[in-house]
C-alpha cells in the first residue's frame, strides 16, 4: 500500500451510537503528477451522529480553481451545520440550501477581485446520520459511488456534454470515458448559469460502502477498477490509498481526491462502542475478541500476502463490472445543441476569445488529432 508523503489525508473511525453498525470514512487527496497545484478539497466532518463530507474540484485559473473550490466547501458546511441535520431526510434541502449558498458566495468573491473572475467548483456532498437514510447533492462532475453487496452504482449524474450525449443515446458510457469532450461541464458553483443541483435522498444497507470521488480519480481509472479495489478486503484508509496510487499509476494527470465512508456489516451491539450504552453484554467483548484474534492469526498463517510483499491492487476474483469497449466517435459526435458550452473542466469560460489548447482538455495525442485543424476546433466552440 502506498505511503506516500504528499498525500492529505484525513480518516475518521468510531461509532455513531446506535446498534445498526458503525461508520468508518477515510479521505485523501492529491495533485497529482501533471499539476503544479491542487485545486481539489474535501470535506469530512463528524457532529454527533452526522456525517457530513464533500468532494470540491476547482477550476478557473491557479487562484481562483483553490479559492472556488475552498469557498464552496465551507460555506457548505457552514450552512449543513447551523441546520443540525435533524436526520437525513431532511438533509436533501438543506445539502441544496448549502450549495447554493456557496455558489452565491463564489459569485460575489468573483465579482469583487478581476483576478479571481470566472472561478467556479464542483460539488459532491452527502449527509448520513443513524438512521437508515442518506442524502447527497450534485453540482457538476465529481461523483458518488455506492458499493452494495459486490455491484459498484453511480449515484450521482454528471453534469457534462458527454454525460447528455449519453443519456440521449448519442454515445455509448465507453465512448464517453475517452471522448475529447469529456472536461466539459453544463454546470458548476460560480459560475454564471442556473444552478440545478441533482439533489436525492437514499436508504443505507449495512455494509454499504459511499465513494466521492473527483474526476481525477473515476477520470484515470475505470469503474471496473474503482470496484476491484473498493471490494479487496482492506480497511477504508487502505482503499483510500489504493484508489490515489491507482489513479497516480494511470498518469495522475489531474489532481485526484477521494472520501470513503463504510458502514459496518455486522450489527454491532450496544455496549460496543462509545456512547453505545455501557454495561450490559460487556462480559462479551472478551471472547469475541479472542475469536477475532484466532481468525487473524488463522488468515495470517495461510495468507502470504501478509509478510513484507505488497498485496494485489487488483485483485482478479473480485471483478466487477464489465467494461471493456473502448471505441471513441470523436468531436463529431457533438450534436450543435450541445456545442459552444461555457465551460471547461480545465480551462474554464471557453469563450469566443479564447483559443483552445488541445493539450488541456485532451490527453491522449490520437484522440487530439482527431480534433482536427485549429480551425475546425475552432468551429465547435461557436453557441
Ligand atoms: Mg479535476
Amino acid at each position: 500500500m502506498t505511503n506516500r508523503p504528499d498525500i492529505e489525508r484525513g480518516d475518521d473511525r468510531g461509532s455513531l451510537g446506535d446498534e445498526r453498525g458503525v461508520w468508518q470514512i477515510s479521505a485523501r487527496t492529491h495533485v497529482g503528477l501533471k499539476r503544479s497545484a491542487n485545486q481539489d478539497r474535501f470535506l469530512l466532518d463528524r457532529e454527533g451522529e452526522s456525517i457530513l463530507c464533500a468532494v470540491a474540484d476547482g477550476m478557473g485559473g491557479p487562484a481562483g480553481g483553490e479559492t472556488a473550490s475552498r469557498i464552496a466547501l465551507e460555506r457548505f458546511a457552514a450552512v449543513v451545520r447551523a441546520e443540525e441535520l435533524p436526520d437525513a431526510a431532511a438533509a436533501g434541502h438543506v445539502l441544496e440550501r448549502g450549495v447554493a449558498t456557496a455558489h452565491d458566495e463564489i459569485r460575489a468573491v468573483a465579482d469583487s477581485d478581476p483576478d479571481l473572475r470566472g472561478m467556479g467548483t464542483t460539488l459532491v456532498g452527502l449527509a448520513v446520520d443513524r438512521g437508515e437514510l442518506g442524502a447527497f447533492v450534485n453540482v457538476g462532475d465529481s461523483r458518488l459511488y455506492r458499493m452494495r453487496r459486490g455491484e459498484l452504482s453511480r449515484l450521482s449524474q454528471d453534469h457534462s456534454v458527454v454525460a447528455d450525449l449519453v443519456r440521449q443515446g448519442e454515445i455509448t458510457p465507453e465512448e464517453a470515458a475517452i471522448h475529447p469532450r469529456r472536461n466539459v461541464l453544463t454546470m458548476a458553483l460560480g459560475v454564471d448559469h442556473r444552478l440545478s443541483p441533482q439533489s436525492e435522498r437514499f436508504t443505507v444497507e449495512p455494509g454499504d460502502t459511499y465513494l466521492l470521488s473527483s474526476d481525477g480519480l473515476h477520470g484515470m481509472i475505470s469503474d471496473r477498477d474503482i470496484a476491484r479495489i473498493l471490494t479487496a478486503d482492506w480497511t477504508v484508509e487502505a482503499r483510500c490509498d489504493s484508489l490515489v496510487e491507482a489513479a497516480l499509476d494511470a498518469g495522475g494527470s489531474d489532481n485526484v481526491t477521494v472520501v470513503l465512508l463504510q458502514r459496518s456489516s455486522m450489527p454491532v451491539g450496544r455496549s460496543g462502542f462509545p456512547g453505545g450504552g455501557a454495561g450490559e453484554g460487556a462480559w462479551l467483548l472478551l471472547p469475541l475478541a479472542l475469536l477475532a484474534l484466532l481468525v487473524v492469526l488463522r488468515i495470517v498463517s495461510t495468507d502470504g500476502r501478509f509478510g513484507d510483499e505488497q498485496p494485489d491492487p487488483y485483485p482478479v476474483d473480485s471483478m466487477m463490472l464489465e467494461f471493456e469497449r473502448e471505441v471513441g466517435r470523436g468531436i463529431d459526435t457533438i450534436p450543435d445543441s450541445l456545442r459552444g458550452f461555457p465551460f471547461d473542466r480545465n480551462r474554464l469560460l471557453l469563450d469566443s476569445s479564447l483559443q483552445p489548447t488541445p493539450g488541456d482538455i485532451v490527453d491522449d495525442p490520437e484522440l487530439a488529432d482527431s480534433l482536427g485543424s485549429p480551425g475546425n476546433r475552432r468551429s465547435t466552440r461557436q453557441p
